[in-house]
This record gives C-alpha cells, sequence and structure tokens, in this order.
C-alpha cells in the first residue's frame, strides 16, 4: 500500500512509530516529521493527554478519535489501562456519548440498517469492507443503559461493547460488526433535535418490526454462516425475551442484557457467599426490578441451586422474589403479569413498596435492576443490616445516575457491614477511618470471554450450561486476597487471563455438551484461548 494511504487506515497507521525502513519501503520518507518513537512512548502521550481532560466526554471523544487514527495504540492503551479506561469506553460515559451522539457525531462507526433498508438488508451487510466476521453486537435503540429510548444514537453501545471484545476478550477487531437497527423512536427530544441522526418517526411495533428482524436475521446467518455469534444488547424487554426465544434454536445468539448479566452477577452472588460463609441454597433473594437483568439474574441463580442441590428449578425459585413498579409479583397479580414474570408470582399478600417488602421477606441478597435511582434508601439498608450480619447489596442500574444508592451510602448506612458492589464504578470509601472498595458487576467481565469461548471452538448455539460454566469460571478468579477486602470480583487489572479461563471452561462445556464444531478439540483450552487472543503490538511492515 502506499504509504500515504497507510497513515490514514487506522488497521495499519503506527503514526511516528514508523522505522526508517518502513518510511522507506513504503513511501512515508517526508510525510512524517523525522522523529521515530516507541509505542510505549506514544502510549505515555496519549495518557497523559487524555489525563488532562476533565470532562469525561472529552476523553470519550478522544478515544474514540484515537481508534478511528490508530487501532493498535488504542487497544493497547485499553488493554494496559483498563481500570482506569473501561469507564470512558464503556459505562457510564458512553450513556452520555449516546445521548450526545449527533452532536458529537464525527464519522460513522458501524453499520445502520433502517426501515428504509427493508428488503435490501443483505445488501447492505455486504458493503461492511470485512468480511470474515465473527461477531456482532447489534441493538435497536430502544433501552440504553438506563436512559431509555436514545434511538440511533444507541450506535455507541455496540460500537463501545465490540472495543470490549477485542481488548478485554481478545477478538480481532476486523471480525467485529456493531449494528443499529433503527425503527424509529419515540424519544420525542431526539425527534425534535436538528442534529438527531436516526428515522425521525415513531418505532415501528409488531409486523412491521418482526418481519424487519426476521429478514436481518436470516441474512446474517447467509452472509457469515452458521458460527456467527450476535449478541443482542439494549433491547426494551418486551422485545428481548422473544427474540431471544425466538432465535436461540435457529442461530448463535446471546442477550447481554438477560444472560451476560445473570453470569456476572451469579459469579458475584457464589463468590459473596464465600464471604458470608452461607451456602447459596440459603440466602434469600429480593430484586427490585423485574426485567431483562432482573429475571435473567433470577433464572440463572435458580437454575444454579437447583444443579447443586439437585432439585428441582420450580423449588430452587420459591427463594427468590421480585418488585416490580406495581410491587411485590405475587400470585394474585398472575392474570395481568407479562410471561417472563409469571415463574415468580409465589404465593404472599400484595405488597406495595420495597421497604415493606424487605421487612417481609427478610432477604439476605438485595439486587437492584429497576433502572432506577436512589431507591435503596437509608431506611431499606438499615432493614437489610438489621435483618443480616454482612447484608448483600447489589446496586446494578446504569449509570451511575441511576444506582440504586451508592457505595458510601451502603457502607454508612449498614455501618460497615454490607458486602457491595454496583453497575458502574464508585471510587473506595471511608467509614469510620477504615476503607472499602466496592465491587463492580459489570458485563464486561463475562461476555468477552464468553464470546471468545464461543468463537474459538467454533459453538453453535448458546446452552444455558454455557452460561453457568462462565459464571462459575468467574467467580473461581476471586482470591483470598480479594476476598479479604471485601472484593467479591477480582481486579479488571487481570481482565485478559479472566477472560481466557472463562473462555476455556465455556469451551469445554460446549465439546461435552456436542456444541462445539472446531475438531479436534484443542488439548490445552486455557493456553489455545491465550493463542487466539489479538495482541495491539505493532507488526512490522516490510
Ligand atoms: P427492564 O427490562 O426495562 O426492567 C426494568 C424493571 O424495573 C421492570 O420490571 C420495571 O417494572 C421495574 N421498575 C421500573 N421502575 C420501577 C420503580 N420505580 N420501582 C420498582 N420497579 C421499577 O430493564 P433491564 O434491562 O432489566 O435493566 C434495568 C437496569 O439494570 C438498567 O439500569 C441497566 O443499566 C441495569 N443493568 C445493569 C447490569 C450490570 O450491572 N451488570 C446489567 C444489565 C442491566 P415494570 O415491569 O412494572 O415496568
Ligand atoms: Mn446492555
Amino acid at each position: 500500500a502506499s504509504g500515504y494511504s497507510m497513515l490514514r487506515d487506522p488497521r495499519h497507521n503506527k503514526g511516528l512509530a514508523f522505522s526508517e525502513k518502513e518510511r522507506d519501503a513504503h513511501y512515508l520518507k517526508g510525510l512524517l516529521p523525522p522523529a521515530v518513537i516507541s509505542q510505549e512512548l506514544q502510549e505515555k502521550r496519549l495518557l497523559q493527554i487524555l489525563r488532562q481532560y476533565t470532562v469525561p466526554l472529552h476523553k470519550y471523544m478522544a478515544m474514540m478519535d484515537l481508534q478511528e487514527r490508530n487501532e493498535r495504540l488504542f487497544y493497547k492503551l485499553l488493554i494496559d489501562n483498563v481500570e482506569e479506561l473501561l469507564p470512558v469506553v464503556y459505562t457510564p460515559v458512553v450513556g452520555e456519548a449516546c445521548q450526545k451522539y449527533g452532536s458529537i457525531f464525527r464519522r460513522p462507526q458501524g453499520l445502520y440498517i433502517s426501515l428504509k433498508e427493508k428488503g435490501r438488508i443483505l445488501e447492505v451487510l455486504r458493503n461492511w469492507p470485512e468480511k470474515a466476521i465473527q461477531v456482532i453486537v447489534v441493538t435497536d435503540g430502544e433501552r440504553i443503559l438506563g436512559l431509555g429510548d436514545l434511538g440511533c444514537q444507541g450506535m455507541g453501545i455496540p460500537v463501545g461493547k465490540l472495543s470490549l471484545y477485542t481488548g478485554l476478550g481478545g477478538v480481532r477487531p476486523s471480525a467485529c460488526l456493531p449494528i443499529t437497527i433503527d425503527v424509529g423512536t419515540n424519544n420525542k427530544k431526539l425527534l425534535d433535535d436538528e442534529f438527531y441522526i436516526g428515522l425521525r418517526q415513531n418505532r415501528a411495533t409488531g409486523q412491521e418490526y418482526a418481519e424487519l428482524l426476521e429478514e436481518f436475521m436470516t441474512a446474517v446467518k447467509q452472509n457469515y454462516g452458521e458460527k456467527i455469534l450476535i449478541q443482542f444488547e439494549d433491547f426494551a424487554n418486551h422485545n428481548a425475551f422473544d427474540l431471544l426465544a425466538k432465535y436461540r434454536t435457529t442461530h448463535l445468539v446471546f442477550n447481554d442484557d438477560i444472560q451476560g448479566t445473570a453470569a456476572v452477577v451469579l459469579a458475584g452472588v457464589v463468590s459473596a457467599s464465600k464471604l458470608m460463609e452461607r451456602d447459596l441454597a440459603d440466602h434469600t433473594f429480593l430484586f427490585l426490578g423485574a426485567g431483562e437483568a432482573g429475571t435473567g439474574i433470577a433464572e440463572l441463580i435458580a437454575l444454579e441451586i437447583s444443579k447443586r442441590a439437585k432439585t428441582p428449578v420450580e423449588e430452587a425459585r420459591k427463594k427468590i422474589w421480585l418488585v416490580d413498579s406495581k410491587g411485590l409479583i405475587v400470585s394474585s397479580r398472575k392474570e395481568s403479569l407479562q410471561h417472563f414474570k409469571l415463574p415468580w408470582a409465589h404465593e404472599h399478600e400484595q405488597v406495595r413498596e420495597l421497604l415493606d417488602a424487605v421487612k417481609e421477606i427478610k432477604p439476605s441478597v438485595l439486587i437492584g435492576t429497576s433502572g432506577v435511582g436512589r431507591t435503596f434508601t437509608k431506611e431499606v439498608v438499615e432493614a437489610m443490616a438489621a435483618n443480616n450480619e454482612k447484608p448483600l447489596i447489589l446496586a446494578l442500574s446504569n449509570p451511575t445516575s441511576q444506582s440504586e444508592c451508592t457505595a458510601e451510602e451502603a457502607y454508612t448506612w449498614s455501618e460497615g457491614r454490607a458486602i457491595f458492589a454496583s453497575g458502574s464504578p464508585f471510587p473506595p470509601v471511608e467509614y469510620k477511618g477504615k476503607p472499602y472498595v466496592s465491587g463492580q458487576s459489570n458485563n464486561a467481565y463475562i461476555f468477552p470471554g464468553f464470546g471468545l469461548g464461543l468463537i474459538m471452538s467454533g459453538t453453535i448455539r448458546v446452552h444455558d450450561d454455557l452460561l453457568l460454566a462462565a459464571s462459575e469460571a468467574l467467580a473461581a478468579q476471586a482470591t483470598e486476597e480479594n476476598y479479604a477486602k471485601g472484593l467479591i470480583y477480582p481486579p479488571f487489572s487481570g481482565i485478559r487471563k479472566i477472560s481466557a479461563q472463562i473462555a476455556a471452561t465455556v469451551a469445554a462445556k460446549a465439546y461435552e455438551l456436542g456444541l462445539a464444531t472446531r475438531l479436534p478439540r484443542p488439548k490445552d483450552l486455557v493456553e489455545f484461548a491465550h493463542s487466539c487472543m489479538y495482541t495491539p503490538m505493532y507488526r512490522n511492515y516490510r
């Protein structure tokens, strides 16, 4: 390739790190200033620049610019500084970026498929320059984080998630395809915004929606084959459950909001149970929020309990209670409940308020998945602390503004006894002179390694046992040292190793179940996972 186009191609560009020999061989002389510097020095310089930005959104924009300019440097920076940069590339900052996507929009990222493309989706897929795609993350923008309907501006989510597939899970960037399906938006503010980038109409629903998705799913399989992984992301729950149920038998699909969240949280609960010296089956669980995350987590916990105790899953579900916007889910509400809530409608009188539910049910584990902030009030946390020596409190709603309570509140109101983790990160807290570090139930622990495990083994369907395997692999990575600090998840700094362990465990289970098509099975799956991982070090172009 000519030097000039290499400089403008993010996949090849190395900026000042092109060596003298490369500059000679590729007609780069004169196109760069004379200095030759290392990738490490470039990284150091960028990190300094990033740290000077005080507005988080500016950090996000700088990272996106880098990704568009020099892909390997972007990933090296992300991998080497994952704890610092994860909140920038993903939640919480990506949420703000989606809200303002129209006005910060520079160059399109990913593939947009709108109602206008109906009947021609296969053609649109073929416009994408890369042909060997292994994973698609797709959204329709209807429930972006806890921020609601952001329409076409939801694209920030598939882009961000796929950066994590590469950075944290080692899937090659060229094998990743972010897609936003635009069927309109019901967000009035966006429809009135002159800078809005999407279709200016209300959301298509019913048959029109189903047909577009069916065409999409068919076109994807036709174009990329049986082994393409399709991750559904941030769909509203009325579509998410149906899409997953409809396509899980014909496609390799995974819904991160339902299944990924479930695996991450189950791992946290298993790991916290060690800290609490309590068996998983001896807990009582109460959820605030009975949507994708809430019921997804509840179901996986029930499955795990039933496997361990060799009891029917119906039996295990009885230890798990959920509250939705209308109060505790109980059997007398059955007539009006959405289908995914029915397994949780146990016998109990109606309870309207969370606080009363906590007092009645006396949970040992309280999990917030409603998307509504500030709902774990002082009284709620105090009630948890009154009933439990070490209450487990998980405030999972994202972004930070929607968190059910802050880390500081959880520790203060429980007098330092709570075991706490949240969806978006909180800085360490000091309470009565003692430091408390809270964990983050971030989906990024699971999906990159989970996806790598599916891809490297050529797995063709996602089975619940694969989720349980991933969860178990993650829980096993938390060390005594982590527990001593009250942490239920291992630190993100070791995420590539964690991902490799998860990938290996998932692949092993897939081989066992006969779902893996890559034969023969590699002997050492952990080693194989590492060998499959993309590394962001520069290549030599000679
Ligand atoms: P969802 O499917 O829309 O479910 C939301 C649920 O919360 C619904 O059951 C809803 O009740 C209930 N709810 C809403 N307002 C409420 C209120 N004031 N009081 C009680 N319940 C209320 O959303 P989701 O996909 O589950 O996501 C929910 C939140 O979890 C989001 O903020 C998301 O960012 C977060 N999340 C975090 C993680 C993580 O930390 N790893 C992963 C996934 C999701 P109705 O059913 O009655 O409408
Ligand atoms: Mn999501």
